[in-house]
Parts: C-alpha cells; structure tokens; sequence
C-alpha cells in the first residue's frame, strides 16, 4: 500500500459539506482507504486575495494506485463537485492536491510530488502536521522543521472545527 497526502480546500457555497463529500468520494473509490483526517482550518486566500476564504484539510489516504491514477482519482473528485477552471488560484468549490506519494520525487508533465508550493504554504503545513505527529521520512520532517520556522507566521491560518476520526468527519453537521 502506498503512503499518500493530500491537501483538499475550498471557497464556494457550504465549504464543510464540499469538504464531507469530497472525502466520502475518496472513501467510496476502490483501493482508496482514508486513514486520517486533519482538523478544518480557515484561511484567508493568498495570491489572488480578492475572494471569500477557505477551508482546508489534510488527509492521509493509503491506496493500490499509482500516483498518476490518484491524480486522475483526484481531478473526478474535483469534477464530480462541479469545479470549474475560470483561472489560476482562482475561486472553487474543491481542490484536491497530491503533497507527498510514499517519499518519492516525481516530476511528469502532469504530476509534481511534492507538491511544488507546499512549503511556502501555511494553508497547507498546518493541517498536514496535525495528522503526522511523528514524521515518518525525510519529507515529513522538512514540514515540521518549515512549520516551526513558521511559527509566528501562522496568521491567517485559524482552526475552524476540530475533527477527530474519519467517520465523525463525514457524519457531522457543520
Ligand atoms: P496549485 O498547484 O498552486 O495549488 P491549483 O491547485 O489551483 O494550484 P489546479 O488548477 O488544481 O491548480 O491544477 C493545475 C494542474 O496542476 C493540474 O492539471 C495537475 O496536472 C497539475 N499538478 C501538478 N502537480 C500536482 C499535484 N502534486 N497535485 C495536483 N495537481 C498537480
Ligand atoms: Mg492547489
Ligand atoms: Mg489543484
């Protein structure tokens, strides 16, 4: 089974239920398991500032599929939701980022694990490091040294609902 992160946000319509059936689709996708799931944190947009803030998640997922399946897995979730590309960084209703595959490198033309921005983004780090306590590999442990390099600069990111288990997550109301 491969050891797979990744990083889920959104900022149109009920983010909490985007963020619920995005992860009950991963849960319902053949030789997907979803281990475990960060807590909700909001966060205002960076880059292109001018839109509603996000929700974001981590997840820790193991599954039989290549990366490049788990990509495609990914984007039907997207499309599944109803994302529309209008443009880069823009609004959407859910993206669903590959941040790390077991500890491997992987440069395709269309897959970059790591994830190439993760390190800039406290969106991103804040949520991974709730699901991994313990940093398993080299990877895990550059996030946790980013993030306390971070640590006065986790404005912006605020913890919005803790969530405990995987099956809670999905069965609560928001
Ligand atoms: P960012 O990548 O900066 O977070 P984004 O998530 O908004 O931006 P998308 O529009 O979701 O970007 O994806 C653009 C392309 O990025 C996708 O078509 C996909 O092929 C490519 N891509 C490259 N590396 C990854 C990755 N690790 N996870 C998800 N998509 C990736
Ligand atoms: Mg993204
Ligand atoms: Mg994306």
């Amino acid at each position: 089974m491969n050891d797979v992160y990744l990083s889920i946000g959104t900022n149109i319509g009920e983010r909490y239920e985007n963020l619920q059936y995005a992860i009950r689709l991963l849960k319902d996708t053949e030789g997907v398991e979803v281990e475990r799931i960060s807590s909700v944190y909001e966060t205002a947009a960076v880059g292109f500032t001018d839109q509603a803030d996000f929700l974001n998640i981590a997840v820790h997922v193991k599954t039989i599929h290549s990366s490049s399946e788990m990509l495609k897995i990914c984007q039907s979730i997207e499309n599944a939701l109803g994302r529309v590309r209008e443009f880069r960084w823009g609004p959407r209703i859910i993206d669903l980022d590959i941040l790390l595959y077991n500890h491997e490198n992987i440069e395709t033309e269309s897959l970059i694990v790591p994830h190439p921005r993760m390190y800039e983004r406290a969106f991103v780090l804040v949520p991974l490091i709730d699901i991994t306590p313990t940093p398993e590999n080299n990877q895990l442990q550059l996030v946790h040294l980013t993030m306390e390099q971070l640590n006065r600069e986790k404005e912006g990111v605020s913890l919005w609902k803790t969530v405990d288990t995987v099956e809670e997550f999905v069965r609560s109301e928001n």
